[in-house]
């Protein structure tokens, strides 16, 4: 072992310089176990300890411990590199916006039109700036009111500000879902298990198509793994104040839910409507 003489000789060196017998603690510190030994290292016969993964010695003939390369890159925690971190806010964002949601990946309130609502917007700024406490306490929004006010606008904008913070985040919508479902994707469990494992799920026009027993059927079971799960939810929905504060019975169990963990946000209806605008 070229080089572990050196080691040796300056271990004996400081152990002297101490006021140490080097030869006394050697022997104390060779009977203990030593510290760089792992699972799976063994004693030569003369008594030196010897690596379990690269049969070389973990010792001087002094006794002093030798660290191995490859012991070094498991005690030294890995960093993400600035590339690696792109690479993944990149996937991430890849996934949010897929489906029915791709070209809204481009969305932030710069681009935002003028008529768009100051009050709404604010507020999810400000649940953006809050949302480590928020994915704690699990809470998200319910952003209500009428067709083209901005709604899904407002989510593709906070997952934007929150994939760039390296968050997960992911748009989908009961449609999206039931394609999953009904395609290859697999069941409904393995759909709602994928989105639990997000830091924020937006689930757009939530109550559209709920007249159908698939369609409640995934609206409720979705709500309900990701309340139990505390991921937070952002949920925009046509439903009027009234139907949210006085839910039908079909609607109860899942408006419940999320007025529990979602923070009620109204985009109100003397905007003017975006879709119509847009068709004239
Ligand atoms: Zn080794």
């Amino acid at each position: 072992m070229e080089g572990s003489g050196d080691v040796a000789a300056l271990g004996r060196k400081l152990l002297s310089s101490l006021g140490l017998d080097p030869d006394v603690q050697l022997a104390r510190s060779a009977a203990a176990m030593p510290w760089n030994a792992e699972p799976g290292d063994f004693e030569s016969p003369d008594g030196t300890l010897v690596c379990g993964l690269c049969g070389k010695p973990k010792q001087t003939a002094d006794g002093f411990p030798i660290v191995h390369s490859h012991q070094l890159a498991s005690l030294v925690r890995h960093e993400e590199t600035q590339a690696e971190r792109a690479e993944r806010i990149l996937r991430n964002r890849g996934r949010c916006f897929a489906g029915e949601f791709r070209g809204l990946e481009g969305c932030t309130l710069a681009t935002a039109a003028e008529d768009t609502d100051r009050d709404s917007a604010g507020a999810v700024m400000a649940y953006s700036r809050d949302f480590r406490a928020m994915r704690k306490a699990g809470h998200g929004l319910l952003l209500f009111g009428p067709v083209g006010r901005g709604k899904t606008f407002l989510a593709a904008c906070l997952c934007n500000v929150l994939l760039d913070g390296g968050w997960r985040c992911l748009m989908t919508s009961t449609r999206r879902i039931r394609s999953q479902v009904e395609g290859t994707y697999g069941s409904l469990n393995s759909v709602v298990e994928s989105l639990c494992r997000q830091d924020l799920v937006v689930l757009d026009d939530l109550f559209r198509d709920r007249n159908t027993e698939t369609g409640r059927e995934i609206v409720f079971d979705v709500v309900d793994a990701l309340y139990k799960a505390r991921v937070p939810m952002v949920v925009t929905t046509n439903l009027s104040d009234d139907s949210i504060r006085y839910p039908s019975q079909a609607d109860q169990p899942v408006v419940d839910r999320l007025k529990e963990r979602c923070r009620r946000i109204e985009m109100p209806a003397s905007l003017p409507n975006r879709r119509q605008v847009a068709a004239c």
